[in-house]
């Protein structure tokens, strides 16, 4: 299923605001809540759309990101990763219940919206996970599937991420009931003052493990690989980053997983140079062929074509391969192949070269004319503009 447009989901422009979109978000989000529609599928699924889409455009990384890549930017790069496979109810509401001020579930309370207080059970999240890939023109040009094996944490299947063995084996945190959290009194200078703060016994997460998972010590995560498949889109460059969520380590005690961030490196092609998404080349010819013309085979990120070299070719013609370059990682357009043409100059000549290169030079055919001397002259102007 093709995802819709984040900008679209939320019903804002692209040159929206942080706050516009926290706005736009906080009204989708109230009007599909689940509270307001119970067993409505369309409504959650909309809800979790908005959801998805606040999460990349409130990240001024993430929307970065999406600007320039779209989906596969974030996290749309396999249909595996990410959102792709499904954001939870539970994911949306620890990622965010902020913006509600920590209270999601009623709809009076919206007045804490903006305040940073967060309350409530603190919910694991893993750390992300950098890998890089390296990438051949080809590779670049028409894009490409990668899998690749990552060493990462993963639930503990023994357990299933709860980090207990058996049922009996987590319980209801004593000090804060449940709540993940413990108030205080304490004394300030202005009087005294209440305080939340995260529970020290359970860390916020509100149980505790009293009988711990044999296999992965109580943590609910273990050290494991995966083979993950990553489609990387045509154009990208050195330097680029792509992420996909969820695809990073997984938490202790099942919380959220990390995000996974590929970093692309791009290994140099032994005959093309590549100027974004233009591709030069350099074609060296001999005096004959320069003279007289011949075909040659030039060297693209598609396999070989044919050019023809008109006879009298002058060093430093530049020919322009159109659509032979690489495509726009956004999608518009496709960069041009630039052939420079040089011409190779002897080095070494027999006796009987020389005599006949001698014969040629009082020929008026090789000396140069005014065309090209005037060429040459525009050509290094243009340098120096
Ligand atoms: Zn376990
Ligand atoms: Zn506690």
């Amino acid at each position: 299923m093709a995802k819709r447009d984040y900008y679209e989901v939320l019903g804002v422009d692209k040159n929206a605001s942080a706050d516009e979109i926290k706005k736009a978000y906080r009204k989708k989000a109230i009007q599909y809540h689940p509270d307001k529609n119970p067993g409505d599928k369309n409504a959650e699924e909309k809800f979790k759309e908005a959801a998805e889409a606040y999460d990349v455009l409130s990240d001024p990384q993430k929307r970065q990101r999406y600007d320039q890549f779209g989906h596969a930017g974030v996290g749309g790069a396999s249909q595996s990763g990410g959102f792709g496979g499904g954001m939870s109810m539970d994911d949306i509401f620890s990622q965010f219940g902020d913006i509600f001020g920590g209270h999601f579930g009623g709809f009076g309370g919206f007045s804490g919206f903006g305040s940073s207080s967060r309350s409530g059970r603190r919910v694991n999240r893993g750390s992300d996970l950098r890998v890089k890939v390296k990438l051949t023109l080809n590779d670049i040009a028409k894009g490409v599937e990668k899998k690749i094996k990552v060493k990462k944490y993963v639930p503990c299947s023994h357990c299933h991420g709860t980090g207990a063995e058996g049922n009996d084996g987590v319980k209801t945190c004593d000090t804060c009931k449940g709540s993940g959290v413990v108030t205080r009194i304490a004394n300030t200078i202005l009087g005294q003052m209440q305080t939340q703060t995260t529970c020290p016994t359970c860390g916020g997460e509100g149980k505790v493990v009293v009988k711990k998972c044999p296999i992965c010590n109580g943590e609910g995560i273990v050290r494991d690989e995966e083979i993950i498949t990553i489609n990387i889109p045509a154009g990208v460059s050195e330097g680029m980053q792509l992420s996909m969520s969820g695809k990073g380590n997984a938490a202790r005690h099942g919380g959220i997983n990390g995000d996974l961030l590929i970093l692309v490196e791009e290994e140099p092609h032994p005959e093309l140079i590549r100027d974004e998404n233009d591709l030069l080349y350099n074609l060296l010819l001999s005096i004959p062929e320069a003279a007289l013309g011949t075909t040659v085979e030039i060297p693209t990120v598609d396999g070989k074509v044919k050019v023809k070299i008109d006879a009298g070719t002058q060093p430093g013609k530049v020919l322009r391969l159109r659509n032979k370059g690489l495509p726009s990682v956004n999608g518009y357009g496709t960069g041009d192949l630039l052939v420079n043409v040089s011409v190779y100059i002897p080095e070494t000549l027999s006796s009987s070269e020389k005599a006949t290169l001698n014969s040629l030079s009082s020929s008026v055919n090789f000396q140069p004319n005014k065309k090209a001397k005037e060429s040459i002259f525009n050509k290094f102007k243009h340098m120096f503009e």
